[in-house]
């Protein structure tokens, strides 16, 4: 069985013991690739380390702490994706975050920080991966208006609608192992066509147990996936492996 976590951030210190065993871990579960989220300028630094000494199995996708996010840091991320951009394969996580940011002005100023990095993804032709936590209606509407090129919305927990919105345009969402207690991601898992659909672990977080989430349990998601749509487990590894590799043009 060949399976991929399309988004996990194992530059973080939660994995700073036991990288190099977690790593083993994944390939021992039949990972055959993940994508790696760096989330600003030193997490960019230290995800070029990792993915030199792990060629051709982890991935880089260059994004930013949507939350937290000031200009300074976006324009330091842009500086450095700009550099390396030959060994990065998206750029994301990058969006709109309303959850841990409430007033009205605050959600606003985030939209300027969004387009500087879907001009980025155009410039440099990479596909976006967007952060939308209850931000799925804005962040779509506004990418249907500003980008034309491969986007996948992780972790995706909008509402049916905007599930909608996303498989008319051809786009991807990617779900966590642990998706099955979400009534708006298992709709969107249904939602979508399978050849839209990938699975992360977003590792350290959304862990399907009450450990510390990493990308071997990726099966965690395909087991339910696999239940789900009632689809053989294999089937399931190798449709969303294959969508990753699609989507990351690995
Ligand atoms: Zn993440």
């Amino acid at each position: 069985m060949e399976l991929f976590d399309s988004h996990t951030h194992l530059d973080m210190k939660h994995f700073q013991r036991d990288r190099e065993r977690v790593i083993q871990r994944a390939k021992d579960a039949g990972l055959v690739g993940m994508v790696t989220s760096s989330i600003g300028d030193a997490s960019f630094r230290k995800t070029l380390g990792l993915i030199s000494k792990h060629q051709g199995f982890i991935f880089h996708s260059a994004g930013c702490g949507v939350s937290r996010l000031t200009r300074h840091e976006a324009e330091k991320i842009i500086t450095l994706t700009r550099k390396y951009a030959k060994d990065i394969v998206a750029v994301g996580e990058v969006g709109l975050d309303y959850h841990w940011v409430k007033d009205p002005k605050g959600r606003i100023a985030q939209e300027p920080l969004f387009h500087m990095f879907i001009e980025l993804a155009t410039e440099l032709d990479l596909p976006l991966v967007i952060h939308s936590r209850k931000a799925e209606a804005k962040a779509t509407e506004i990418l249907e208006n500003s980008f034309s090129g491969d986007v996948v919305m992780h972790c995706f927990d909008g509402p049916p609608e905007v599930a909608k919105i996303v498989a008319d345009n051809g786009w991807y969402i990617t779900l966590p192992a642990n998706f099955g207690k979400h009534r708006n991601r298992i709709a969107a898992a249904k939602i979508l066509p399978l050849s839209q659909i990938l699975l992360e672990t977003d590792g350290p977080y959304l862990s399907p147990d009450s450990e510390r989430n990493e990308p071997c349990k990726i099966i965690r998601g395909a087991e339910a996936l696999s239940k789900l749509l009632d689809d053989s487990i294999d089937q399931i590894a190798s449709a969303t492996t294959q969508n990753a590799i699609r989507f990351y043009r690995l």
